[in-house]
């Protein structure tokens, strides 16, 4: 195969997801009845919307919601407000929900939406108009018994609160569970906003322990410095580890004797760049996955560490905070080099946890202590660590297809039980 296309299909995140079910469908030999229905989306939902900008004139914009399995509750899954989403992105990423979901076993099936718009390129104004006529037309699928949207790449708590508005002012009263990640102040829950991150933390301090290492001093590279990225940092930073490289799409930076996170979340939030950073040099992105150090905890897009580097890898664990960053052909390379990695579908499993409990509380209009919410959390995540490392034990595979075998299972279940309507 040409190099080009040979880059192009390993790529392809809805052929990743593919892959990952199939091999994990052989190992369970599952029914190919089941491998028909669970191996494809359920819906797949495009619209076309126009939105009037700041100078009057009319754009039209392309948006996807896509529903992968239903099974075990109603669809749940982020919203992703990105230049390069795709069919095929947003597909991929509804089925890593599915089995996400169960993997931690909160009861939700998978689902993803996306916009292929670059937010930063809007205003204030324009992106509530898009996020609010977006809403719009995928609320044919939404509500809180059918499908919860949540942020994900590009959106955050406040378009969630214009997507609430939107669907509550449909209906005449609010209507609070029908996202989650919304502020506080609107029906969000306590913990929300780090809740990703500190998953990611919680994995890699118990994917250390099986190692038989602690978190001081080990030395973290993150990719990605936006909600996920940034809190993984600061999390790991306090549970002793030392970061010493961080990137955005423009690039990254790095100072081998370590970051201070807190003085550079403050930094970026000032500055609205790494860029600058006082004693620390720059990266260009295709170096910084490179870097030595001890973790790498991937938090940007799919498709980060593939062929072409992932034999140049350093660190001895990778956790993985974004959905897919990691291609089946780097999977191979570093499952025969002895990396460890933490999978997508475990590691940033944290945040549709806590999603899980924004929308029990919003149901009930009975709110949670910050304290009992990441109990309950770390609770769930370090179960679900611990299930997943005792099937990649007993059946000699690695951490992402014992994650599989989990996941893959329960839906089989589920979907199975439930029979085909009619
Ligand atoms: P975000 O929009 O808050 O941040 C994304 C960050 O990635 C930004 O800092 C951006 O500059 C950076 N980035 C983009 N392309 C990059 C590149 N090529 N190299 C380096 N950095 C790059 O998004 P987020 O919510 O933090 O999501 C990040 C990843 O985590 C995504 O894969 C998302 O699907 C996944 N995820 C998010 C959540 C959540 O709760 N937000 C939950 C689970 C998984």
């Amino acid at each position: 195969m040409a190099v080009a296309q040979q880059k192009r299909t390993e790529s392809n995140p809805w052929r990743t997801a593919q892959h990952q079910f199939d091999e994990a469908a052989d190992i369970l030999k599952l029914d190919p009845g089941l491998r028909k229905i669970l191996r494809e989306v359920q819906r797949e939902f495009t619209c076309h919307f126009p939105v009037q900008m700041d100078d009057k004139t009319v754009r039209n914009f392309t948006g996807f919601r896509i529903q992968h399995n239903i099974n075990r509750g109603p669809a749940k899954g982020g919203l992703r407000f990105h230049p390069n989403v795709s069919l095929d992105e947003v597909k991929a990423l509804a089925m890593w929900m599915t089995w996400k979901c169960a993997v931690v076993n909160i009861p939700y099936g998978g689902a993803k939406g996306g916009v292929i718009v670059d937010p930063y390129s809007l205003s204030a104004n324009e992106l509530e108009h898009l996020t609010r006529r977006f809403a719009t037309e995928i609320s044919i699928l939404v509500g809180p018994d059918r499908d919860i949207p949540a942020p994900d790449v590009g959106t955050n708590a406040q378009i969630m609160a214009w997507f609430m508005d939107t669907i509550s002012m449909h209906h005449g009263y609010s209507m609070t569970a029908t996202v989650t990640g919304k502020p506080v102040e609107v029906g969000g829950s306590l913990g929300r906003a780090d809740a990703t991150g500190r998953g990611v933390m919680i994995c890699t301090v118990a994917a250390l322990e099986t190692m038989g290492l602690k978190p001081f001093n080990q030395r973290v590279v993150v990719q990605g410095f936006g909600n996920v990225g940034s809190v993984s940092a600061r999390l790991l930073e306090e549970a002793g580890c030392q970061v010493v490289a961080v990137s955005e799409d423009y690039g990254g930076i790095y100072n081998p004797l370590g970051l201070s996170v807190k003085k550079l979340i403050e930094y970026r939030a000032r500055e609205g760049t790494l860029k600058g950073f006082p004693g620390a040099e720059l990266v260009p992105n295709e170096d910084l996955l490179k870097i030595e150090c001890d973790i790498l905890v991937p938090a940007a897009l799919e498709n980060q560490i593939t062929s072409h580097n992932a034999a140049e890898i350093k660190a001895k664990l990778i956790v993985e905070g974004a959905n897919g960053p990691t291609t089946p052909e780097a999977d191979e390379i570093l499952r025969n080099r002895g990396v460890i990695l933490v999978p997508d579908i475990l590691a940033n499993a944290g945040g549709v946890t806590v999603s899980y409990f924004e929308w029990v509380q919003d149901l009930q209009s009975f709110f949670w202590s910050e304290h009992e919410i990441n109990a309950r959390m770390e609770a769930i995540m370090t179960r679900s660590f611990k299930e997943v490392l005792a099937i990649r034990d007993e059946q000699r595979v690695d951490l992402r297809m014992a994650a599989y075998l989990l996941a893959v299972k329960r839906v089989a279940v589920a979907t199975a039980d439930r029979g085909i309507y009619p």
